[in-house]
């Protein structure tokens, strides 16, 4: 597992789509599309998780690890190497990753796609013209982005403190 962090509208799905149309045997799982999936099936768990979207805040790890693990369950398989975008997202992520799915799989390191918030926003209005994202607009944005500062950030310094840490210029 290769986990691809960075702030919304950093490109994390647009590169991991680069990534697997050049490598075949590379898996691409967007935690955030797993969730939206999940979201059309549930009913009353489908309104949880639109709700805490629109907010911008950070769905129950135990849904997200177990959808996780259950799709690389699916493809392993066929592939080697999964790109997990948009996870782990706090601490308490990476908690229930450990819980969960870590003893299946090895991560090798964490890749950060740097960008300033000018740029992201600007990305992220553009794809609320067309994306029909709850979360694509400008009051969700600020909240996406204060819950990536306060939350993702310190999930990104601790791969960097244990040199899993790649950075890249997004
Ligand atoms: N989300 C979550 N846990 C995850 C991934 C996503 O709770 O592991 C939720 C969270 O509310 C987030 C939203 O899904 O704001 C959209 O995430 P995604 O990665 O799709 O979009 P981004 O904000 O990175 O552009
Ligand atoms: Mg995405």
């Amino acid at each position: 597992v290769v986990f691809i962090l960075g702030g919304p509208g950093s490109g994390k799905g647009t590169q991991c789509g680069k990534l697997t149309a050049e490598f075949r045997r590379m898996r691409h799982l967007s935690a955030g599309d797993l969730l939206r999936e999940e979201r059309k099936s549930a009913t009353s768990q489908g309104e949880m998780i639109d709700q805490y979207m629109k907010e911008g805040r950070i769905i129950p790890v135990e849904i997200t690890a177990r959808l996780l693990k259950q799709a690389i369950d699916k493809d392993k398989h066929r592939f080697d190497v999964f790109l997990i975008d948009g996870f782990p997202r706090n601490m308490d992520n990476l908690r229930g990753w450990n819980e969960i799915v870590a003893t299946d799989v090895n991560v090798q390191f964490m890749v950060f796609l740097e960008c300033s918030e000018e740029v992201m926003t600007e990305r992220l209005k553009q794809r609320g013209e067309t994306s029909g994202r709850v979360d694509d607009n400008e009051a969700s944005i600020r909240k996406r982005f204060k819950v990536y500062q306060s939350e993702t950030m310190p999930v990104v310094l601790q791969f960097e403190r244990e040199k899993k840490l790649r950075s890249v210029k997004a």
